[in-house]
């Protein structure tokens, strides 16, 4: 047996034992009475008792070893400046930050909502409300008006935390309008709203609510504020899900089994010692943000680099230029960032001297092979896949590198994680796949320490949601197809709200996407089922193609089109055949690079959108319309 999956198999066979090994990673004010109470399942509790404090964790401990150390650095492409904070300067700044929501008036629960960009003040701010027990629900900054309103209203926090604005691509995009039309929309009104001034932008401040942070910063001085000690099950955050699938879901976190996993994974899946310095390219308002630019790296004595800028400006190379300079040791992203530098010259990726950097994890949506193998040869360092979910917080599938590096096969993110009874399920018996067959991607109760509470407010959606959906098993689901092959990796095959119904065949979007990418002719592609009076739904495909001139005109298009569907009906047959294929220049996106499946759908079926304020790129959808009439 290989050495994770002996681990994994103890982690299940003894959670009790395993977890109460891992609790040792962190201080505890109180030690806990009971590792495990899944009496009232789902509502697992772990360290059930224990007393402990995330910021207390993350900062307070580190000070007497490595106070001088490195903790967060600080760059931005798009306004020049760079700062560097030790673990005792970090220390000074998060009191002052927690004084100051004190001075509000916030205590033990009450929320506390960060709609920052990517600068200092976001960490500290996140920090300070673990440290006094406030509950942070962080914003992403590209979420505008309806978005953040929906989550105001939702997570009724007691201040707002925001700035005047932030920069993407050198252009400055004002927080504080978007800020004030929300509050506009919210019906729930915040106490007060503390204002970052960065110097970008004017802002209007409403007398008696708005207040400024560097005056505030400047009255609470020296300020010291003790650590509020909560027990391990209390909430630490609320982070809502980034909404690729339809209303986002408000993603309760507790404390003690958080900082646990997140320490746990910190060594046996991301080889992280303290000293290291970590590069995670993300955003704070995503989960990949909260686990590995904030809480894990910190928790575990590194240096975390946190990063306000594109992955090509003012170069391609700006990136590794800070791999280099800062000697980062593990970095961080989204596949979608990769395919950013696919785009440029490949010369960007020998530039630099990569010799500190370890390892490159890539998470959040499938990583495609020809991805991987570019960025693998392009830096000679290994790419660690690794899938997971805003609600679990940490990897659920990885090849767990700090326990032995087993060989990737391409196309999978790995085998399941320690902790994570997973199972690939038959989504109408609830029956468990056999070894290559395709099912749900379940995990079977309790969820391992870290994983989401509840959602905010709903218990009940909590339990109807995620606990009910397969049918004579008590199992988690992810929404994901998976399958899982004779050596226990498991390949993901797409979302189970991508599948459609063609005269009465089951068919998975994700399979049909593999097959036209098969094409050398095609860079990206999209597959949505379309409503059909005859069919039901039929296959639409968008795509991208390499060579641009292909598709320049009529005939060029004709003839890619019937070449892509006869790809098609050779790998997969004809049921699966797109009963059309369009060519874009952009397909609709996420601001976290992941496919609007769901917007694609309604403009192919001239229906509303409905809320996009998560696109990348509107004029994608304009671009699709037109392929669409031509
Ligand atoms: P919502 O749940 O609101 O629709 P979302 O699912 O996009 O939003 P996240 O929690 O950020 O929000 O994304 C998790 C999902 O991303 C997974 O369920 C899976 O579909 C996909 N994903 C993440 N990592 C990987 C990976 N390594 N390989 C394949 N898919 C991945
Ligand atoms: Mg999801």
């Amino acid at each position: 047996m290989t050495a994770s999956r002996a681990l994994h198999a103890r982690s299940l066979a003894d959670p009790e034992g395993f977890w109460a090994e891992q609790a040792r990673r962190i201080d505890w004010e109180t030690p806990f009475e009971q590792v495990l109470d899944d009496s009232r399942a789902p509502f697992t509790r772990w360290f059930v008792g224990g007393r402990t404090n995330l910021c207390h964790n993350a900062v307070d401990r580190h000070l007497a070893e490595r106070a001088g150390q490195t903790a967060l650095i600080h760059v931005s492409t798009e306004t020049g400046e760079r700062r560097r904070y030790t673990y005792a300067e970090l220390h000074d700044e998060v009191n002052r930050m927690a004084a100051i929501l004190q001075a509000f008036g916030v205590a033990k629960g009450d929320r506390v909502l960060i709609y920052l960009p990517m600068i200092p003040e976001a960490a500290f701010a996140m920090l300070a409300c673990a440290r006094i027990g406030a509950i942070h629900s962080v914003v992403f900054g590209g979420f505008a008006s309806v978005s953040l309103a929906a989550r105001i209203d939702d997570a009724q926090p007691r201040v707002v935390i925001s700035a005047d604005a932030g920069s993407r691509a050198g252009k400055v995009v004002p927080y504080k309008p978007l800020l004030d039309e929300a509050l506009r929309l919210a019906s729930h009104q915040p106490e007060r709203v503390l204002l970052v001034d960065r110097g970008l932008a004017a802002m209007a401040r409403t007398p008696g609510r708005d207040e400024d942070y560097a005056a505030w910063r400047g009255h609470v001085g020296a300020a010291r504020v003790p650590c509020a000690w909560l027990e391990s099950s209390e909430p630490s955050y609320v982070l809502y899900t980034s909404g690729t699938t339809g209303k986002p879901k408000g993603v309760q976190r507790d404390t003690g089994g958080y900082a646990v996993a997140l320490a746990t994974s910190m060594e046996y899946i991301f080889c992280g010692k303290p000293g290291d310095t970590m590069f995670t390219c993300s955003d704070i308002g995503w989960v990949v943000g909260h686990s590995y630019i904030i809480y894990a790296p910190l928790l575990a004595g590194l240096a975390t680099l946190m990063y306000e800028g594109t992955p090509v400006r003012p170069d391609g190379g700006i990136l590794w230029q800070l791999v280099q300079e800062y000697k980062v040791n593990l970095m961080f992203t989204a596949p979608t960032a990769i395919r950013v530098l696919k785009k440029q010259d490949p010369a960007w990726l020998k530039r630099y001297d990569l010799s500190s950097l370890r390892l490159l994890f890539l998470a959040g949506e499938p990583l495609d092979e020809p991805t991987a193998d570019w960025i693998q040869q392009g830096i000679g360092k290994p790419v660690v896949d690794n899938y997971w979910q805003t609600e679990t917080g940490w990897p659920i599938i990885a090849i767990q590198r700090g326990i032995e590096p087993l060989p990737a096969k391409l196309g999978s993110p790995g085998v399941p994680a320690y902790g994570y009874d997973l199972k690939i399920v038959d989504e109408s018996t609830g029956e468990v796949c056999a070894p290559g067959q395709k099912g749900v991607v379940a995990i079977d109760g309790p969820l391992p320490p870290g994983c989401m509470s509840t959602i905010w407010g709903d218990d009940e959606r909590f339990v109807k949601t995620y606990w009910s959906s397969v049918p004579n098993r008590r199992c988690y689901s992810t929404f994901d197809w998976g399958v899982q092959d004779e050596d226990g990796y498991v390949f993901i095959l797409g979302r189970t709200d991508d599948v459609i119904n063609v005269a009465g065949h089951r068919l998975g979007t994700r399979e049909i996407e593999e097959s036209l990418s098969s094409h050398a002719g095609v860079a990206e592609v999209a597959v949505v089922g379309v409503q059909d009076a005859l069919k039901g739904q039929v296959a639409l495909g968008v795509c991208v193609a390499r060579d641009p001139a292909r598709v320049a005109d009529a005939p060029g298009r004709q003839a890619f089109e019937t070449e892509l569907m006869k790809t098609v009906e050779q790998q997969l047959g004809a049921v699966a055949k797109p009963a059309r294929v369009v060519f874009v220049n952009v397909l609709p996106k996420t601001r976290s690079g992941k496919l609007l499946r769901r917007a694609i759908q309604a403009v192919a079926e001239g229906r509303a959108t409905g809320d996009l304020t998560t696109i990348e790129d509107p004029v994608a959808l304009e671009m699709l319309q037109d392929a669409l009439k031509a």
